[in-house]
């Protein structure tokens, strides 16, 4: 891989980082203590007529953020091991069978860790 293309993808990975974070960050609160841990926060609506049906309706949206926020870990958390990776030789290698990820996959998914045919 060329240092441009190096470079590109850095960029990539690093405006993907901000954005996760950004998107996270508007609902869940970061672990301080664990690096890359996340916790969504409980809603508060304050809106309803009844007791009862506030009480259902955030822990409803509750359960939906915090599937949201675990997918936004689990990606942060590959972003921020392609960018440990990038520059070394272990990036832009099939995990599974150590071919090269052709660059066209890699610029649409820079922290991809396995080739279109060993993706799940
Ligand atoms: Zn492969």
């Amino acid at each position: 891989m060329k240092q441009v293309q190096i470079e590109e993808l850095k960029n990539k990975l690093i405006e993907e980082k901000e954005r996760l974070e950004k998107e996270l960050s508007s609902f869940a609160e970061k672990n301080p203590k664990v690096k890359g841990d996340w916790t969504a926060k409980f809603p508060s609506f304050g809106d309803h007529k009844s007791e009862q049906d506030e009480n259902a309706d955030e822990v409803e949206e509750y359960i939906a953020e915090v599937s949201e926020e675990h997918i936004l870990e689990l990606r942060l958390k590959d972003v921020d091991e392609a960018l440990e990776k990038i520059g070394t030789d272990a990036y832009g290698k099939c995990s599974e069978c150590s071919e090269e990820i052709p660059f066209a996959r890699l610029q649409a998914n820079p922290e991809a860790k396995t080739c279109i045919e060993h993706a799940k």
